[in-house]
């Protein structure tokens, strides 16, 4: 199989947050194309739909052909290996997810050995972003404009 320069960013997203697209942004100076995988199977507490989660994020990179989103079931590496990409982007806050990632890694590494992840950081302004903390914002009616790319309006999702 031909690798090419496409790297699968692959999480919850839910909702997608200023701190994962710094992760996208600064991808895109890595990677011809990022595909924003938004996994369908997990076990978390959901607020948005996944056809949802992939649409706002889709909105935000209209006018970028070099971003698209998706949804997927099943394991990542599995979805990676289908799209026939080599590498998985993934985002790093702290060491708490440093820790985490780093385990994800190593099972994904003996599982599907040609698949390659990289790790990029979060830029301070965002490190204290997440998704986790939005749901709970609009769940207390708060606005969350600030916390999202491009003025996106939660509600429209909701
Ligand atoms: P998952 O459920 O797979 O952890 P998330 O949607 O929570 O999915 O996160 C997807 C990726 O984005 C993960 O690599 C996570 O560490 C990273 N991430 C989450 N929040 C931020 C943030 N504020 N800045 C940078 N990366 C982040």
């Amino acid at each position: 199989m031909t690798m090419n320069r496409d790297a699968l960013f692959p999480g919850s997203f839910d909702p997608f947050t200023m701190g994962h697209k710094s992760i996208v942004d600064q991808g895109l100076r890595l990677f011809d194309r990022i595909i924003v995988g938004v996994g369908a199977n997990s076990d978390k507490q959901g607020l948005l739909t996944t056809e949802n989660r992939v649409r706002l994020i889709n909105d935000i990179y209209n006018d970028n052909p070099r971003v698209v989103a998706m949804p997927y079931d099943g394991l990542t590496g599995d979805f990676c290996r289908t799209l026939g990409l080599a590498f998985l982007l993934r985002g790093m806050r702290n060491t708490v997810d440093y820790e985490y990632e780093r385990s994800i890694m190593l099972i994904n590494r003996k599982l599907y050995p040609e698949i390659t992840t990289v790790l990029l950081f979060t830029p301070p302004e965002y490190v204290a972003v997440s998704s986790s903390a939005i749901r709970e914002l609009v769940g207390f009616g708060h606005d969350t404009v600030d916390l999202m790319p491009d003025n996106i309006d939660i509600k429209n999702y909701l």
